[in-house]
């Protein structure tokens, strides 16, 4: 059974074809640059790739574009025909508070996800567009929406609150809902897989451009570092998480316009913001090493950031078996990994410093064996998470 991925971004759509028996990666690739005039596409294909530029004006010629290069790219392609995808799993964004599982998609659904469009104006509409695109060119075959939000849908309200006026709630949704769902996902099961326990207590972090962390007992998420938006939380590559709200009102009374305001917390915070080098923090590092003093504080600033989570999330969970690092960073940095955990061996996390610099495909362990609570480094894999969920509702 082949299964195709999809991620539709607001000008890109990423993607990937399973087989779904053998859980492996057939094809994938990258369309950038939807609606600009000319658009660039990288597709992958049994080790070759294959390049285009041409102007993909919407989201349906990019589908349609994906369809033809999985059945011309390859010696034999993939699939001859595009009949051969026996459904689709979109990655959706925002499911607001209806959604906590992935769902097959209908029309009350396509309601549902265009209702949330206004909690996640860049990415739901985008989605959605996919999501037509999809319906009309694979017109028989079902589909399957997996939202970033589904699996926080268990944290308790004293978790989800916002300590505001009730009424924001009751009638503009104002609550945390957490993302990177489908990766803490993704990461959970696989700890509790390792340590042979069904429903462990967990700390995952996700650490890659975005961050977040997810507080996670009895294998399910009771917090989230990310809230009503990503915005939340941890440093990120551009993003600013967690500031004093009060910030906002100071810099628009300096003169600042609302957009200047978003787009600096959006954009040009985090990483890039303190260091004034790059959001990405392989840059950044090697500023740091260089001598340059505001790299280093980027990197202090963002791995305190993450320990006071650490420590937050301990004394909610009260006793914890693992701490899981996934995402570019959490997966490629044993220097970000030891920063963050500096100090907690009182904590129960002892850190072993040679397992910390291995690296690999696999999950591997970066505490020591005695270590009361074990910190594990899980690569995440969403998009065969997507995959599996397609599977499990169109079957
Ligand atoms: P996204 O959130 O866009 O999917 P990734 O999960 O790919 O991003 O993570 C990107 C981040 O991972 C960047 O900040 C990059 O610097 C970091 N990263 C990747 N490889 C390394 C590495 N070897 N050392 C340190 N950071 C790394």
């Amino acid at each position: 059974m082949k299964i195709l991925v999809i991620n539709c971004g607001s000008s890109s759509i990423k993607y990937k074809l399973y087989d779904a028996r053998t859980e492996n990666e057939l094809a994938g690739g990258l369309i950038e640059r939807i609606g600009e005039q000319s658009s660039h596409t990288v597709h992958k294909c049994g080790g070759a790739a294959f390049e285009r530029d041409n102007r993909i004006a919407d989201y349906e010629m990019g589908i349609g574009q994906i369809l033809d290069l999985l059945t011309t790219c390859g010696d034999p392609p993939p699939i001859e025909r595009a009949e051969e995808i026996a459904g689709a799993g979109h990655r959706v964004v925002h499911g607001g508070e209806r959604f906590a599982d992935s769902v097959r998609i209908d029309a009350r659904v396509l309601d549902a996800i265009d209702h949330c469009a206004d909690l996640a104006p860049l990415h739901n509409p985008a989605n959605l567009a996919g999501i037509r695109a999809t319906m009309k060119l694979l017109r028989t075959k079902p589909q399957v929406a997996v939202f970033d939000t589904a699996f926080f849908q268990t944290m308790p309200p004293a978790a989800y609150t916002y300590a505001v006026p009730h009424a924001w709630y009751d009638q503009y949704r104002v609550r945390r809902y957490g993302f990177h769902g489908t990766s803490h996902r993704f990461v959970a099961a696989q700890a509790a897989a390792l340590l042979g326990k069904a429903k462990p207590n967990l700390i995952t972090l996700h650490l890659g451009n975005g961050g977040s962390m997810t507080c996670i007992r009895d294998g399910a998420a009771v917090d989230q570092t990310m809230g009503l938006t990503p915005l939340e939380g941890l440093v990120m590559g551009t993003r600013c998480g967690d500031i004093d709200p009060a910030i906002v009102f100071y810099m628009l009374g300096k003169g600042l316009s609302p957009d200047a305001v978003r787009r600096a917390l959006e954009k040009e915070s985090g990483l890039l913001g303190v260091s004034g080098v790059s959001r990405d923090l392989r840059d950044v590092m090697s500023a740091a090493q260089e001598g340059n003093a505001r790299a280093a504080l980027a990197v202090e600033v963002f791995a305190h950031r993450a320990r006071k989570y650490v420590g937050a999330f301990l004394a909610e969970l009260g006793t914890c078996d693992a701490v899981v690092f996934t995402g570019g960073i959490g997966e490629n940095s044993p220097p970000m990994r030891a920063r963050i955990l500096d100090g907690l061996a009182p904590l129960g996390i002892d850190l072993d410093a040679q397992r910390n610099d291995a690296r690999g495909s696999e999950p591997f362990a970066i505490t020591a064996d005695g270590s009361r609570i074990a910190a594990w480094v899980i690569p995440t894999n969403e998009e065969l998470m997507i995959a599996r969920d397609t599977v499990r509702l169109i079957a």
